[in-house]
């Protein structure tokens, strides 16, 4: 009888940079617990992951379990405009639900048997496939556990939000504290413009009870009482700060659409300890045009040294393109760098950082807090707007700058908020509780933490369900199967071939 091959999962990810950096992470961790992943996209974001990180359809070790690439079709051309909007979701999924089951069958005959699903939000029809597959299916979360839970009061209608007869209302969720009406996930209130991104996140409550469980890429220690509470509605495994590793990072196993400039790290060694300000509005959102020459005079008046990531809007969505104001690149000369992409993790590392000026999005707000970088929060829409919230108001690791794509936040503004960040009792306070949090994070990761301890119990418990699957199919009593070691079934790695 041959080796038994490695129980193998297929991770799903919605095409959003946002989505794919957690969903990928988490794909390494579970690798280097001894699965086979493979992680799953559009090959509208395939050509761009190839392109910026070289990566290749062959089998990549990361520690005791291998990774490797596979894209599908979404059935739309390359600079269709309705990839960016409320279109692409069905069309997305169409193309899922005829790519997947072809995967997975063609996996099964090629003696490498899926034995489990794994989406991000915007595609909860991952749990349909997987259920009319026979396979079991489990979620990562890519936002915090507060946002989670406001969504699911929200979809629940278990408290008052604010509606149209009420626009103002603040809103009290167990656990959290009390949020104002703009401190709630920006897409839920009556008034957005991106009700369909509001329907998209829903939808993976509509789907909750397929899932297995549902892991979440945050800090257990950071959002304790609200991961609690939750748990005891749904299955929820804290399993972040993904990002950071024990491992040496692989460099062929990265998500980036686009490739991070060079020199980024270079400059950064050029500049004093904790002179630097890091300024990233995330992979979607765009400043307005005057909005970004407010930040950009702010810069310059404070005088600290920056690292800009400016990146265009992509052409198909609904932000303009914006130009700095005139002669702003030979005024900062040596104290600014202006990036297209970056290597944030590095970045965030990096001790010539003082703060970080962030959108919040839920990624770059838990690299920040676990990097032990303090913030100036600058949220414009959806859940960052909590985030901003909770890294200002729970955490205590930041200032806030902004509090809404509505705000304008003038460049007097900026400057004060900037020098506050840097320098004196303010700033020494917030780093410090930024360093608490990079500790607990660093404790979450060693063997046993938090993180460590609840990816491993999920890996198991996908083991344990994978035999429950081998065992059904080859007609075994599925009480032997309860009783046996999930280990016991499991091949080292290098039965792979
Ligand atoms: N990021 C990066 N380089 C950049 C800007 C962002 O690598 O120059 C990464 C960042 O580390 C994070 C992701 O892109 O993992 C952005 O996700 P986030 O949730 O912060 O924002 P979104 O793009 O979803 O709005």
């Amino acid at each position: 009888m041959g080796p038994e091959p490695l129980v193998h999962v297929l991770l799903v990810s919605f095409p959003g940079q946002g989505h794919v950096n957690p969903l990928l992470r988490l794909g390494k961790k579970l690798a280097s617990k001894g699965l086979l992943v493979t992680f799953t996209a559009s090959e509208s974001i395939g050509k761009q992951m190839r392109k910026a990180n070289g990566i290749g359809q062959d089998l990549t070790p990361v520690g005791e379990g291998f990774i490797r690439f596979e894209f599908f079709d979404d059935g739309l051309a390359e600079d269709e405009p309705r990839r960016m909007d409320c279109e692409y979701l069905p069309a997305l999924e169409k193309a899922g639900w005829e790519a997947i089951p072809r995967m997975v069958n063609k996996y099964a005959e090629e003696n490498r048997p899926v034995s489990c699903l794994i989406n991000n939000p915007f595609i909860p029809w991952v749990s349909d496939v997987a259920e009319s597959l026979g396979l079991p299916s489990a979620v990562l979360w890519v936002q915090s556990c507060a946002s989670f839970a406001a969504y699911y009061h929200y979809y629940r209608k278990l408290v008052p939000f604010p509606s149209e007869s009420a626009l103002d209302i603040d809103v009290q969720l167990p656990c959290m504290p009390l949020l104002k009406h703009d401190e709630i996930p920006s897409f839920l209130h009556p008034t957005t413009p991106y009700s369909f991104l509001r329907e998209a996140i829903l939808g993976q409550y509509k789907n909750l009870e397929k899932a297995f469980c549902v892991l979440m890429d945050t800090l257990q220690e950071a959002e304790l009482e609200v991961i609690d509470h939750m748990s005891r509605i749904c299955p929820i495994k804290a399993v972040g700060p993904l990002f950071k590793s024990r491992q040496a990072p692989s460099a062929s196993v990265r998500g980036d659409f686009v490739k991070a400039e060079g020199g980024c790290i270079g400059w950064l060694d050029s500049k004093p300890l904790g002179s630097v300000v890091y300024i990233s509005f995330g992979s979607v959102a765009c400043l307005k045009q005057d909005q970004c020459e407010e930040l950009a005079l702010g810069l310059l008046e404070s005088g600290v040294n920056f690292m800009w990531v400016l990146k265009q809007p992509d052409k198909n969505v609904v932000f303009k393109p914006v130009t700095l104001p005139e002669g702003f690149l030979e005024k900062a000369g040596d104290k600014g760098k202006l990036v297209e992409w970056s290597p944030q993790e590095q970045v965030l590392a990096h001790p010539s950082l003082a703060c970080f000026i962030t959108h919040c999005g839920w990624n770059s707000s838990i690299e920040a807090l676990t990097s032990g970088v303090p913030v100036v929060a600058y949220p414009l829409w959806g859940d960052q707007v909590i985030n901003a919230k909770y890294m200002v108001d729970v955490f205590k690791v930041g200032l806030r700058l902004a509090r809404g794509e509505a705000e304008m936040v003038t460049r007097d503004v900026v400057a004060k908020c900037l020098l506050e960040a840097t320098e004196g009792p303010k700033a020494a306070e917030i780093k410090e509780n930024a360093l608490k949090w990079k500790a607990a994070a660093e404790a979450a990761i060693t063997e046993g933490g938090s993180s460590d301890q609840n990816i491993q119990d999920f890996v198991d418990e996908v083991k344990r369900r994978a035999i429950a699957i081998q065992s059904r199919t080859m007609g075994v009593v599925d009480d032997l199967v309860a009783k046996a070691s999930p280990t016991e079934l499991v091949s080292p790695a290098d039965r792979i071939s």
